[in-house]
Formats: structure tokens, sequence, C-alpha cells
């Protein structure tokens, strides 16, 4: 919750101060909305703006400020964490859309910008997202085992553990094995440790794959491939090169 508040608050505060202070409704503001309501009380630009948005509506002994247009019951800043909660809960956390759809449908005065806020600490969502995506999205062909190892690394980041941020986590396509590296972080020289201690372990495959390209290696010689996204950033490419050669060492070690 205090997550949540602190980056409301810093939204808020980037906003223009006219927009700001409508923005959200503070109990403060709420209460003086019920009292330009029943007792007319209030500044004449904050009463034409109440007149505009807002009723009352009494619900037993209560006097609850509905929205006029909506006819849904006002949220205040202070209940928006809670609110925003129970609707998100209720759609079983299935994105923005739903949420902000079972918002709009029952209550009033939750802007949009504060759900998308909600999201973005949401343990469950981030969790699910940096979860395990399938480790090949096309068909590989391998014959035996060792053939072909996949790796991939698992964003652990959301739930470190003892300073471990990473999954390593290799499989081969043949068998269907996998291993699995605990990873302080995904810098090359780690990730290639891990896969040197692999290979020293089990035999190295003949080819080693990943979502960045892949190392092949032939019993004649020894040969780097890489297919560079275009998206990879300069740290990436040197990350990546230095696995391919450290990699590409090791197999000419084991080879000649
Ligand atoms: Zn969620």
């Amino acid at each position: 919750m205090e997550l949540f508040y602190s980056k409301l608050d810093k939204h808020i505060e980037s906003l223009d101060e006219k927009f700001g202070s409508k923005f959200v409704i503070k109990k403060a503001a709420y209460n003086g909305i019920i009292l330009v309501l029943k007792d007319g009380c209030g500044e004449s630009s904050f009463k034409l703006w109440v007149h505009k948005h807002f009723k009352l509506v009494t619900i037993g002994e209560l006097q609850v400020v509905y929205g006029i247009e909506s006819n849904n019951p006002v949220i205040t800043y202070e209940q928006l964490y809670v609110t925003i909660k129970e609707c998100h809960e209720r759609v079983e956390h299935h994105g923005r859309d739903k949420t902000w759809k079972e918002i709009k449908q029952q209550y009033r005065w939750i802007p949009f910008d504060v759900v998308v806020i909600f999201l973005s600490q949401c343990d469950l969502c981030w969790n699910r997202k940096a979860f395990p995506k399938p480790i090949a999205d096309k068909p590989i062909t391998s014959i035996s085992f060792l053939t072909r190892i996949q790796m991939d690394l698992i964003d652990m980041r959301s739930i470190p553990d003892g300073g471990f941020h990473w999954i390593l986590h290799t499989k081969d396509r043949f068998a269907k094995f996998s291993w699995a590296y605990a990873l302080k972080t995904k810098e090359a020289q780690p990730v290639a440790e891990k896969l040197l201690h692999q290979f020293y372990s089990f035999e190295p495959p003949r080819i080693l794959q990943s979502d960045n390209g892949k190392i092949r290696c032939k019993s004649d010689k020894t040969e780097s491939l890489i297919s560079r996204k275009s998206s990879m950033s300069k740290r990436q490419v040197i990350d990546l090169y230095f696995l391919t050669t450290t990699i590409s060492a090791y197999y000419y070690y084991y080879f000649f």
C-alpha cells in the first residue's frame, strides 16, 4: 500500500496544479463537497464544480457523494488502494482493461492513471509476467541427448533470494532434461561459468541455443553464429560476444 501511495503522490506532484488538485478527491475535499450539497456552503468556483459533477445520496443514515453522470459512489484518495484492489481481485488479476471496466461500472473519480499505477505494483501480475515463458517458441529438431541445449534466463528480480535475481535454465531439447542455476546477475561471465560447469559434468551439446543467437560446434572446427536482434543494446552485444567467445574457447579446448 505504501508503494502505491508513494507512486501516486509522485504522479499527482507531476501534474499541473489546477488539474492535480481535482485529480483525486481527498477526505477533506469530500467533506467539503457534502457541505456544498447539503448546506450550500463554500467558495463559488468550488460550488460550481461540485454542482456540475456530484449529487448527494442518502443510504440509511449515511450521506454519500455520487457522480451525477455515472450514478456511482465517489471514491476518495484514502479509499483508492482498497477499492482498486477489490476490483482487480474480482477480475482475477486479468490485466488493465478488465480491471478498468470493473471499476468504471461501480465507482466514480478513480482516474485511469491511478489504475495503471496500482497494476504496476501488483506483485502477482508482476510475477505472472516475469515467470517462465515457454523455453522455445518454434519446434527445434534434435536427434539425441546433448545434440541441442536451449538456454534461457528467468527474471526473479521481483522475488530475489539472498541476492540471487536470475535463474539460468538450460534444457535438452531431445531428452527434455532441465538444469537450473541461481545467478546474482545476468552478465555473460557468471552465465558462462554455469554453462561451463554443466559442460564439465555432462558433455557440451553440439548446439547451444538462446533467444539471442546460437553457438554451434562441429567436430572439425569451432564456429560461432550470432544472429543479433536489431533491438539489442551495445552492452547486450558485448555480453553475447563474451559468452560466445568463452564457450567457443571451451569447445576449442574440448575438441582439439
Ligand atoms: Zn494483479
